[in-house]
């Protein structure tokens, strides 16, 4: 069985020792709906078994039957919110997994993209292992299976050490509760104390919503684990590397109002629309954003350049992501949904658009017509992150290198495509000076092309397909 495309943006949440687990689970995913919104699920324990409920959709459709939390007892649990692009997104895809081995029971959820999964499900299969899902998160399971060392921990540790990529992982069994961070530390995750009760999240906005303190992020490389005398252990079980958090979650994933990798989004957000507005100048009379990603960069623009921000574009919050529609035609029509003009506002105006990033192209291109068409005399776009030229195998979802327009065409050209007055995107240097580089290196592959965990070349993994053949070329 083929893998499809990797897990990408997703979110996770874990609580520990709670007797409201399932429902506080269901609140931090609420919280996480912006990392992923194909489907979702929660699996709970308690004490004797597990017990899931999970499914396609958005988590307050998914759970929306008081009935179904009856049927997720017990003082712990895990839960899962999952974006995927078009195929991978089944009903056996939802996370998280759970099965019963000779070991007992176990369920996993994983936010992060392994970039040997091919390599691995290969040889798996070559020993008779039988996927259930096309998902590289199982892998981890049959890892944990054929593991030759005793306790849960150690099987962990051993099968994590074969994997290599992204990962944040939360396990779940019937007495325990298992966080783990890549060693990379790629995508963010965090720990939290609600009363007695242990909480782990991709971002600190889940914790705020069930009112949890916020403890600490867990460390690249760390593993936590929750045990029932409620303390929690912390080990680093593997080969310290120098850690590379994703920087486009400060960029666009995140949201504003969580703390990753040490800082605040909504801050670091501003900052790189006061460094745009020195990098790219322009007389205008306004300022305005793509809402929402855009909205703190562009405050962060009119700050800097003087120019006053405004809500030039209104949005329908009852309408989701563009992106996550899989067909292009839906995409284009998506903006028009999700987007309207404020008249008034920008007739006769030299308007300055603030978004986050391109990617192919399509949105920058409905909306510079947008405001045009509502009457503004120029349009001046500017971008608060560099050129997104290389897609990314760590658990993003930029499309492959074809459908990014930066990858092939100058500023020039896609200033000409979005027809735009002017175009400026912030400078490589730029971004990380607004983000703050103390110690960390931060992951810009999607910027910059370089990556910091190399992934097969396609000699072998002939007969899977995962990547494009032309992508491993380019990035030898
Ligand atoms: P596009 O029309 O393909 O150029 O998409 C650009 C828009 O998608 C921008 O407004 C971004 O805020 C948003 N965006 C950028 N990266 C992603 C991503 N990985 N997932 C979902 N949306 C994204």
């Amino acid at each position: 069985m083929k893998l499809t495309r990797p897990q990408e943006e997703c979110g996770v949440f874990g609580i520990y020792n709670h007797k409201e687990a399932a429902n506080l689970t269901y609140l931090g995913l609420y919280a996480l709906q912006h990392r992923g919104q194909e489907s979702c699920g929660i699996v709970s324990s308690d004490g004797n078994g597990l017990h899931a409920h999970k499914r396609m959709g958005l988590v307050a459709d998914v759970f929306s039957n008081q009935d179904v939390f009856k049927k997720l007892p017990g003082k712990s649990a895990i839960g899962h919110v999952r974006y995927s692009t078009a195929g991978a997104s089944v009903e056996k895809n939802v996370q998280p997994i759970m099965v019963d081995y000779s070991r007992g029971s176990i369920a996993v959820a994983h936010n992060g993209n392994l970039v040997n999964a091919q390599l691995l499900k290969a040889e798996l299969e070559a020993y008779g292992s039988i996927f259930q899902t096309t998902m590289d998160t199982e892998i981890i399971i049959h890892l944990l299976a054929v593991a030759r060392t005793n306790s849960l921990v150690e099987r962990i540790v051993e099968a994590l050490n074969r994997i290599k990529g992204a990962y944040c992982l939360l396990f779940l069994t019937e007495s325990r509760m298992i966080a783990v961070r890549d060693p990379n530390g790629f995508r963010p995750l965090c720990l939290g104390k609600l009363g007695d009760a242990w909480v782990v999240a991709s971002e600190s906005c889940a914790l705020d919503l069930i009112e949890a303190k916020f403890v600490r992020e867990i460390e690249p490389g760390e593993m936590v684990v929750c045990t029932p005398d409620g303390e929690i252990e912390s080990l680093f079980p593997f080969k310290k590397i120098a850690p590379t958090p994703c920087i486009f979650e400060f960029v666009y994933f995140a949201r504003p109002d969580s703390t990753i990798f040490g800082k605040n989004v909504y801050m670091v957000r501003k900052e790189l629309g006061r460094q745009l507005a020195r990098e790219y100048k322009v007389d205008a009379d306004v300022v305005i954003a793509v809402p929402d990603s855009g909205v703190p960069a562009a405050m962060g623009y009119a700050e800097e350049s003087g120019i006053p921000f405004e809500l030039g574009l209104i949005r329908n919050h009852y309408v989701g992501r563009t992106f996550i529609e899989p067909a292009q035609s839906i995409r284009h029509f998506g903006v028009k949904i999700k987007l309207n003009p404020v008249r008034e506002l920008l007739k006769g105006k030299r308007v300055v658009v603030i978004d986050d990033s391109i990617v192919r192209g399509t949105t920058s291109r409905k909306i510079v017509k947008m405001v045009r068409d509502a009457g503004a005399l120029e349009v001046h776009m500017r971008i608060s992150s560099p050129p997104t030229s290389y897609p990314c195998y760590y658990g993003i979802d930029t499309p492959n290198r074809k459908e990014l327009i930066s990858s092939s065409h100058t500023i020039d050209e896609i200033c000409r495509y979005i027809t735009a007055d002017s175009l400026g995107y912030l400078s490589e240097g730029g971004l990380m000076q607004s983000v703050g580089v103390n110690n960390t290196s931060y992951c810009k592959a999607c910027f910059a092309g370089e990556y910091p965990v190399a992934f097969p070349k396609p000699a072998e993994t002939p007969q899977m397909g995962l990547f494009h053949e032309e992508e491993f070329k380019e990035h030898e």
